[in-house]
């Protein structure tokens, strides 16, 4: 390769390393904050979830308060009216009695089940509620620390930025005018991807096949275009034609 190839060729190289470690980091600065939304998202979420179930077992031990007080009256009727019973006046009136506590007693033991019943459900509720509320102090957590791991690598991403964008204005300058201005011009409208170092006899960059007529030129320092993806093509270090 002639020297000035030679320059051109690492220029372009060292450039499209720039811009790849470039995106790179933008993207890096962009994904912290979105990490720490989505798991505020989470939080959210879970909270609401939490809060359903709070007011769903509320409302169940309500429920059951409720039929534990009507048993408890229903009890109460029970035993006043077997009083009354042995001091029922005439047998119609025993009889009578008789079937009113047989019906209290039989919805009394109906109430009695539903409170059972009731009873496990608010214990599974409980252990739900324990899960529920794990799981929304975990996400606190998680959310906390990503906050604080991209607030301690955010400056660190950012230098490593500038001194990029430092080393990259370096490295433009050495490239020949006719370069320049197609590398500025794709580098405006494409940022990373204005870059494609050759594979073989394909761009990397679309995996398009190079004509040769258009590799021997690269070998001449001619700005080249990969004709399908537009990319400015360069020859990477260990080019050899397969
Ligand atoms: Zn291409």
């Amino acid at each position: 390769m002639p020297s000035e190839t030679h320059v051109v060729t690492s220029t372009l190289r060292t450039l499209h390393r720039i811009h790849q470690q470039l995106q790179d980091l933008r993207d890096r600065l962009e994904r912290g904050p979105r990490l720490v939304r989505a798991q505020e998202t989470n939080i959210e979420r879970l909270s609401h979830e939490l809060a359903g179930l709070e007011a769903e077992a509320k409302s169940l031990r309500i429920a059951t308060d409720k039929k534990q007080l009507q048993l408890d009256s229903g009890e109460a009727q029970v035993k006043r009216r077997q009083l009354q019973l042995q001091q029922a006046a005439d047998n119609r009136e025993y009889q009578a009695l008789k079937e009113q506590i047989a019906a209290d007693q039989m919805a009394n033991s109906v109430l009695a089940d539903e409170i059972l019943e009731a009873m496990e459900k608010i214990d599974q509720m409980a252990a739900r509620l324990t899960a529920a509320r794990a799981a929304v102090e975990k996400a606190k957590q998680d959310a906390a620390r990503l906050a604080k791991d991209f607030q301690e690598k955010e400056p660190l991403i950012r230098g490593d930025i500038d001194r990029l964008q430092q080393e990259m204005k370096q490295a433009e300058t050495d490239l020949p005018g006719d370069f320049k201005l197609l590398y500025e011009r794709l580098v405006r409208s494409r940022g990373e991807d204005a870059l494609a170092a050759v594979t073989g006899d394909f761009c990397s960059g679309c995996n398009q096949q190079i004509p040769v007529n258009m590799i021997n030129s690269l070998m001449l320092a001619t700005p080249i275009q990969c004709k399908a993806c537009g990319r400015l093509l360069y020859l990477p270090e260990d080019y050899s034609r397969r």
